[in-house]
């Protein structure tokens, strides 16, 4: 996972970039860099941290001065966790400089990393990003714009990508829509963001989403749209509603808030207990379980609290730190939970240990009963699309039943919602198996990209266990 954005024609291009970049925080927190651009020349700043940390000072942003910017926040998902993935990219190509910032996976960077190499072409990082820049540097198309269509259209995967270029700055959703990205205006610059959040920090107004299969061409006078790929249906990743994320934007025309309202709610409808309080594990259980509460008609309770000053546990490289890290972040408060049959939710399990350690918790706080609910279905397969879930021998889920993952977080019960529940939830009539409208292999197993880096894309159920720890 990553976020981006990019502004043109500002004269604070990266003061505010570095507020959208805060504004998107949420969707990587290893590194973050901005580049800008003043009409002459590009200066970047990239780093490890927060962006806080990161842009925090007044002379960092004094020294990327220009109109235009563009920005990224790490959260490896391909590559090493090294300064020298950290985005964005920049390159002197034959036309100009061009800086990239991407939020998504390709799944068939490795493929064509090979063949670049036999070529001759000598990589910087491991970051799948470069793989862009090698080909747009080889094309032989004569615009730029043409380049980049013959670039992209060999690159297989999920992306979101944000670009510039001496006079422009581009942006790229993949056709099949799986990360969000969306378009802003602030006066007369037109912004582009993962999420409308990063509107709203610094004022400017949210125009629409960028299509699927859209790119765009920003410069001084106005916009171009065009749809160079192959139409294909759109798959917006569903674990963006889930999980991903800020509940105060609006995705793809849904307000991420309401959608887990409601799986909240549809979870509370399939999974009914007798209890006596609704307790969400912070932050990303908290919509859902308030959805649950109204439907279950229950009081919710902030019966978990936690510490906002340590980022998301699970980003923390090693499982060890990730132990320590849930220990660090929640604690459980005795006044909400004593004596009391507690329905606790979250949005998902990965690999079990967030929920092990707050059902300790909550029962040591003297919970009379523990009913865990879900607001997503089982997690069984890797994600190859952009967020980190890891292989499948870490997921608790892909090796052990509900009944036995109940035991192992010693729960009185467990209840998941339903892959339908969550499509209607989503205001569908349920998950159309011909053409399902989100992407959830995570839940189904069902890649719509192929997976080449996987075995030559010939995947199949059993080997995809094998490779996810590749890249
Ligand atoms: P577990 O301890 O089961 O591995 O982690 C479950 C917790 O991780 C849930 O509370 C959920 O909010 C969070 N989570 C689920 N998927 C992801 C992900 O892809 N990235 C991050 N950072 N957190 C996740
Ligand atoms: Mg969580």
């Amino acid at each position: 996972m990553c976020g981006i954005f990019g502004i043109y024609r500002n004269v604070d291009a990266a003061a505010n970039t570095a507020l959208g970049l805060h504004a998107l925080q949420h969707r990587g927190q290893e590194a973050a860099g901005i580049v800008s651009f003043n009409g002459e020349r590009f200066f970047a700043h990239r780093d490890m941290g927060l962006v806080g940390e990161i842009f925090g000072d007044e002379e960092i942003i004094r020294a990327l001065p220009g109109y235009a910017a563009i920005g990224h926040n790490r959260y490896s998902t391909s590559g090493e966790t090294v300064a020298r993935n950290t985005q964005p990219l920049f390159a002197h190509m034959d036309f100009g400089g061009f800086a990239v910032a991407h939020n998504g996976n390709l799944t068939n960077s490795m493929t064509l990393r090979k063949e670049l190499v036999r070529e001759g072409r000598i990589f910087q990082s491991t970051s799948d990003t470069e793989v862009i820049i090698h080909l747009i540097a080889k094309s032989r198309e004569s615009t730029f714009k043409d380049r980049l269509i013959w670039a992209l259209k060999k690159v297989i995967g999920a992306y979101c990508l944000v670009m510039l270029i001496d006079d422009k700055m581009i942006a790229v959703r993949d056709p099949y829509g799986v990360r969000p990205l969306s378009l802003g205006k602030l006066g007369e610059a037109y912004i582009v963001a993962s999420e409308s959040v990063a509107f709203d920090i610094i004022g400017a107004e949210f125009v629409r989403d960028i299509e699927p299969g859209e790119m765009l061409f920003i410069g001084n006078d106005g916009l171009e749209s065009s749809f160079p790929f192959e139409k294909v249906n759109k798959r917006l990743d569903i674990f963006e509603y889930i999980y991903f994320s800020r509940p105060d934007s609006i995705v793809d025309g849904r307000s991420v808030y309401e959608a887990r309202i409601n799986i909240g709610r549809k979870l509370a409808e399939e999974s009914h207990v007798d209890a006596d309080v609704v307790v969400s594990v912070p932050d990303s259980g908290n919509p859902s379980a308030m959805g649950y509460a109204r439907e279950a008609n229950l009081p919710f309770e902030m019966g978990i609290i936690r510490n906002h000053y340590i980022g998301r546990t699970f980003i923390e490289p090693t499982d060890k730190i990730r132990h320590l890290g849930v220990k660090l972040k929640h604690n459980a408060s005795r006044k909400c939970l004593e004596g009391k049959r507690v329905v606790l939710v979250d949005d998902s399990i990965v690999r079990g240990t967030t929920s092990r350690k707050i059902v300790e918790m909550v029962r040591a706080a003297g919970a009379k009963e523990i009913h865990f609910r879900v607001s997503s279905p089982p997690k069984t397969w890797p994600c190859f699309y952009g967020i980190d879930t890891p292989d499948r021998s870490k997921l608790i889920a892909a090796n052990h039943t509900v009944e036995e993952v109940e035991k192992l977080i010693g729960v009185d019960s467990l209840k998941y919602i339903s892959l339908d529940g969550l499509y209607q939830a989503m205001g569908e009539k349920g998950r159309n198996n011909d053409a399902p409208q989100f992407e959830d292999s995570v839940f189904t197993g069902d890649y719509p990209i192929p997976l080449v880096d996987v075995n030559g894309g010939n995947h199949s159920r059993d080997n995809i266990s094998l490779i996810r720890e590749t890249t």
